[in-house]
């Protein structure tokens, strides 16, 4: 017997047909000894929808307050209408919302953009294991929360996805199943590039990585909560089949978990190449790495100017790439001198919880600009930041934006 948290979006409930189907492939999990927790957003697009209205009727007289609780009307609708059909096959089953003492998802007072509250939900959830327990399928609204003076807040949009991986944590679930509109997580958007191919399966990293980068199919926030021994799918509607294959997510894996925030520093150097507008010149990239590829010299990171290539590169590489890109230059017409510049130190942090944290980036830069130290480049990621400070600087550097994190 095992622990599912399905979770249905908008166009696997899209119509009556659908959420028969749905329901139907629940039903058959419950049938075989399964306990079965779901989770459903709006049907089909109604959150637009009711976001259009509201946009038309009031414009920004709208208060956020007033906006969570209409938006949260979809899911409000969504889950009473599954547990019904849930019923209509003859099994026991309640739909919980944020109005009812069992709610389980607590968070902060960001009304339209909450954060959970882990510990207080981990809590409440077990509310619905009572509910398995006596044989009755829970159907709870995805994407809505309840701030601790009673407030309707949201996770934001896509939050669906939050809230089914962050059920199946609190509830020590063996499966997450995310019930999509395509057959599982595929080589990219297949609304926008038709001969996209499924996966079979993707790593917890690298789906946070594509989600974080726009990919709708998962919510990045979603795999925070997605711990190695949950079983974690994304499967299409068509089949009405819990156990279809999709796609499997792996993971986190060991060092990842370990090292939620790590600190890496090294030694870099700088090679510069110019040539006039080569920003406006096509191919300039490729052949400067791909003359590095070949010569199995690692680029740390790259920057772009109107005249320029900068290439940041470790420092025991340094002198050979020098001289095979010194060999591109002289080649090359459009590339006119470079320069192996000054030695720096870089420091990468990497976290995913630095996507739901604001400010990270002032946070880390602030004490190196109290400390007079001078960030030569800085880029970022959603999980990632990656400074470049002089290299006399690098050690104080790095020590200060290990206290930060700590
Ligand atoms: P749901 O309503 O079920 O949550 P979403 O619309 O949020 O569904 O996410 C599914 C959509 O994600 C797909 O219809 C597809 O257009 C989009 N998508 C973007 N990138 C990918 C990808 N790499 N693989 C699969 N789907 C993707
Ligand atoms: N219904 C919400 C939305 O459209 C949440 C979700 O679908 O995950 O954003
Ligand atoms: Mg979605």
């Amino acid at each position: 017997m095992e622990l599912i948290v399905a979770k249905f979006g908008g166009t696997s409930i899209g119509n009556g047909n659908r959420i028969k189907k749905a329901a139907q492939s629940v039903v058959d999990e419950y049938m075989k000894g399964n306990k079965v927790v779901v989770v459903v957003s709006a049907i089909n697009k109604t959150t637009d929808e009711l976001l259009h209205i509201v946009d038309d009727a009031m414009e920004e007289a709208v208060t956020e307050k007033q906006l969570a609780e209409i938006v949260s009307m979809g899911e409000m609708t969504s889950v009473r209408i599954f547990s019904s059909a849930i019923e209509a096959l003859g099994v026991k089953s309640e739909y919980v919302d944020p109005f009812m003492d069992n709610w389980p998802i607590v968070t902060d007072s960001n009304l339209l953009n909450a954060k959970v509250d882990f510990k207080d939900t981990e809590e409440k959830s077990q509310e619905l294991i009572k509910m398995l327990d006596q044989g009755i399928i829970p159907v709870v609204c995805g994407f809505l929360g309840r701030d601790n003076q009673g407030y309707i807040t949201t996770l934001g949009r896509g939050g669906s996805d939050i809230t089914a991986f962050l059920l199946g944590h609190c509830l020590n679930a063996d499966n997450v199943i995310i019930v999509t509109d395509v057959s599982g997580v595929m080589s990219t958007d297949p609304n926008k590039l038709q001969d996209a191919q499924k996966l079979d399966k993707i790593s917890v990293e690298e789906m946070r990585d594509l989600a974080t980068h726009g990919a709708q199919v998962l919510h990045p926030h979603a795999l925070k909560y997605k711990d190695p021994k949950i079983n974690a799918k994304i499967i299409g509607f068509e089949n009405g089949d819990l156990s279809s294959p999709g796609t499997e997510i792996i993971g986190p894996s060991k060092d990842e978990m370990l090292k939620t925030t790590s600190l890496i520093g090294e030694h870099i150097s700088v090679l510069a190449v110019v040539g006039e507008e080569i920003l406006n010149k096509s191919g300039i990239l490729a052949e400067l790495t791909d003359i590095l590829a070949e010569n199995k010299i690692n680029i740390f990171g790259i920057s772009t100017g109107q005249n320029s290539v900068t290439l940041f590169i470790n420092k025991k590489d340094a002198d050979e790439a020098h001289r095979i890109l010194h060999d591109v230059v002289v080649k090359n017409d459009n590339l006119s001198s470079l320069s192996l510049g000054t030695e720096i130190a870089m420091i990468s942090i990497a976290s995913p919880d630095f996507i739901d944290t604001p400010g990270i980036i002032s946070d880390i830069t602030e004490p190196l600009r109290e400390n007079n130290l001078n960030i030569v480049e800085i880029s970022s990621s959603q999980t990632s930041v990656v400074i470049f400070v002089e290299c006399k600087d690098g050690k104080k550097a790095y020590e200060l934006v290990r206290s930060v994190l700590e």
